[in-house]
């Protein structure tokens, strides 16, 4: 089937995703009408600055930046907010909007993805917030008011992030969590050790090693029981426990979905003309939830869009944990190595704390994670994966 040119490229989600895709394209081609769907507002906001809102003391509303009125003045874009699309028909090259159909010569998925839940007994288990959107973010500090404790379920980057901003806003926390230490998916267990004393100096509560079996209506706020038994007392209950893909409309559609909406190195999925990027995909198999892989796979699929077909190119891409009372740095290793601590901390106490992932064959650098005034080493340590070995870093 042949497609109109004068077609518009449509991109669904008005996240980071979707405008960055927006905006990178409109550099490179005046012309090209730009669409773009959501469910959500449209407003322009960044996300990351939800988890260190308080101690920034900023309202939900200040975070945003641009409403989808002047972003779609910035972009000579149309914006269709409050829309939620509800069906992809890939062979015609439409989207069912609202009842109406809309049809696209190129589509872009920016979709985002589902906050993950666990299965909670209880009364008032869905009572539990998340928070992965503005929205959520507004009914949440709605929730905040009046409150005194709050209940966190996660201690990975968000949980610890915001953990530490409601700390700071003097809240009193708890942050449970099944694994031996907080950020057990980014850090070695020592390290994690290191952040869970920090955390704990800041004065956030830890309960590791567990999880929460139930939540139910107390007289003030909710009574929690953890799986070892222990009750916990919470006005407001919180679960970031990890995300998962929006992948539906996609799967509907038959497209190809391994993890997230499976895609290949140029953000094209398994259907002519659709592509995907952000937390809803997995470019080349991979699931990479954070702001620079977003940026590199937009500006990339822009080109693409724009007629030069283009590879995503990712660099080595460190995380960055905005927790105040443990700034972390990390970059993932991407195969299983070995950790060693590079640094003269002895008593794990945080400042200062290098581990270095090394291949234990060859010895080839995997990764890192950096703790206090440790990141500042964070370029030098960057030089050196790409040189090939962390010695020269460390002889400095
Ligand atoms: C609290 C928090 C802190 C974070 N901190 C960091 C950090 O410090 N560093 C970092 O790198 N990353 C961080 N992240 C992750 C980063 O913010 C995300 O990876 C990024 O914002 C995701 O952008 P996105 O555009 O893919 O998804 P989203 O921002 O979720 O956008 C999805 C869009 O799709 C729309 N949509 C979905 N389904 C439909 C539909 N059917 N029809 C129409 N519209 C639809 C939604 O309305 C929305 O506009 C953080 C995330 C959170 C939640």
């Amino acid at each position: 089937m042949s497609h109109d040119m004068d077609l518009p490229v449509i991109i669904v989600g008005t996240g980071l995703a979707g405008y960055t895709v927006a905006r990178e394209l409109r550099k490179l081609d005046a012309q090209v009408p730009i669409t773009l769907i959501s469910e959500d507002d449209g407003s322009f906001y960044s996300k990351p600055t939800l988890s260190n809102a308080l101690a920034m003391n900023k309202a939900p509303h200040a975070l945003v930046t641009f409403d989808a009125r002047a972003m779609g003045t910035q972009l000579n874009a149309s914006i269709l907010s409050h829309s939620k699309v509800e069906r992809i028909l890939a062979d015609t090259h439409e989207l069912i909007v609202d009842g109406q159909s809309f049809r696209y010569g190129k589509l872009v998925l920016a979709l985002g993805a589902d906050a993950r839940r666990i299965p909670l007994a209880g009364d008032s288990a869905g009572d539990v917030l998340s928070v992965n959107s503005l929205d959520d973010y507004v009914r949440f500090r709605k929730r905040l008011e009046g409150a005194q404790s709050v209940a966190l379920l996660g201690a990975g980057l968000i949980g610890c992030e915001f953990a530490n901003d409601l700390a700071l806003a003097n809240y009193k926390v708890t942050l449970i969590d099944p694994a031996a230490t907080p950020l057990s998916r980014l850090l070695p267990e020592r390290a994690g050790h290191a952040v869970a004393q920090a955390l704990e100096r800041h004065g956030v509560r830890l309960r590791l090693g567990r999880s929460v079996a139930t939540v139910n209506r107390a007289e003030r706020g909710y009574a929690l029981t953890l799986s070892d038994g222990e009750a916990i007392d919470a006005d407001v209950v919180l679960s970031a426990i990890g995300l998962a893909p929006r992948t539906q409309l996609a799967e509907q559609a038959g497209i190809a979905i391994e993890g997230g909406i499976r895609t290949d190195a140029y953000c094209r999925t398994s259907a002519a003309d659709i592509y995907a990027l952000g937390d809803c995909a997995a470019i080349e198999g991979k699931v990479q939830p954070y702001v620079l892989p977003i940026m590199h796979a937009a500006r990339a699929l822009a080109r693409t869009l724009a007629g030069e077909a283009t590879r995503v190119a990712f660099p080595i891409m460190p995380v960055t944990v905005k927790a105040p009372a443990s700034p972390t740095v990390v970059v993932l290793p991407d195969e299983t190595g070995t950790w060693r601590y590079a640094s003269n901390v002895s008593d794990e106490s945080l400042d200062g704390l290098h581990a270095l992932c090394e291949h234990a064959a060859d010895g080839r650098p995997l990764g890192f994670a950096l703790l206090g005034s440790a990141t500042q080493a964070k370029a030098a340590l960057l030089k050196a994966m790409t040189s090939g070995s962390f010695e020269s870093a460390l002889q400095r």
